[in-house]
């Protein structure tokens, strides 16, 4: 786990000699991004996106803009087998709040092995920001400011290496978010305009209406997360399948536009 919960008693310093900012393409990423850029140079700042493979499609070409745009350098993060083949050939169950393995294989597995490995490129003091705010959550509003990474070296022995992690956004409102992507010239995320967050295309956090917007734009790409459902007998959330969601949601022609396209295996889209 990258948490540690233990606190970095002198705070944010100046002397590191890498940043490296958890970048989502949603709006309080691109607040943490605001303020890398505000306190260090570009030169080193890594921007850094985890695909769990439940994303938009639009979304990694849409962070190598971002870093071409910024001046940064892109890392793009995937886990070997993704959200789906994680889901279907090991976990067999959907997350939960209880047992997250999303965001533990899919964000802070891949980011933590990335560091352990790049020790060479990020010297020997590293800052690792994300753009947590208070007003999210109440498990975010308990957050501490800066604690040290998991990734942190307690003795010398391997390699001399410490890393901090900062949350500069905590105490800002969303609102916040747009100004500073504003000023970096950086358009939203389109999700904004029928979204209140830039989470996976069907993250089970989500309210179940937005999860249905998403059906509608990107059904394709979340129907086989509707045949996972079945073929393991579990439901996406525990009252709630995404079956039911998309008998909802689509006409009956629309399913059976998608039912041809399935059993073509053509991955085309409708027109
Ligand atoms: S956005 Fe939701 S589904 Fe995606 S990794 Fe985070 S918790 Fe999991």
């Amino acid at each position: 786990m990258a948490k540690t919960n233990i606190i970095v008693p002198e705070g944010v310093q100046t002397d590191y000699t890498s940043v490296i900012v958890s970048y989502s393409n949603g709006i309080d990423s691109t607040g943490a991004l605001y303020w890398a850029l505000q306190e260090f140079p570009k030169e080193k700042i890594f921007l850094l996106y985890c695909d769990t493979g439940l994303e938009y499609p639009e979304n990694i070409k849409m962070f190598y803009q971002t870093a071409k745009f910024i001046g940064v350098k892109p890392i793009l993060l995937q886990h070997p087998k993704g959200f789906l083949d994680l889901l279907l050939e090991e976990r067999l169950k959907w997350p939960d709040m209880k047992n997250r393995w999303c965001t533990a294989y899919l964000k802070t597995g891949v980011t933590d092995h990335w560091i352990r490995t790049h020790r060479d490129i990020l010297g020997t003091k590293c800052l690792f920001i994300s753009g947590e705010r208070r007003d999210e959550s109440r498990s975010r509003a308990k957050l501490p400011e800066i604690e040290y990474h998991s990734t942190t070296l307690k003795t010398k022995r391997v390699a001399d290496f410490i890393c901090h992690w900062y949350r500069p956004c905590l105490d800002y409102e969303k609102g916040k978010m747009f100004e500073q992507g504003q000023k970096l010239g950086l358009e939203p995320h389109f999700c904004y305009e029928y979204l209140d967050r830039c989470s996976c295309m069907a993250c089970m956090f989500m309210s179940d209406k937005h999860a249905v917007e998403n059906m509608k734009r990107y059904p394709h790409q979340i129907r086989p997360y509707i045949q996972a459902e079945t073929k393991l007998a579990h439901t996406w959330k525990k009252n709630k399948s995404l079956e039911e969601l998309w008998e909802q949601c689509m006409d009956i022609d629309d399913v059976e536009d998608m039912q041809e396209v399935i059993t073509d295996g053509s991955t085309k889209e409708k027109t």
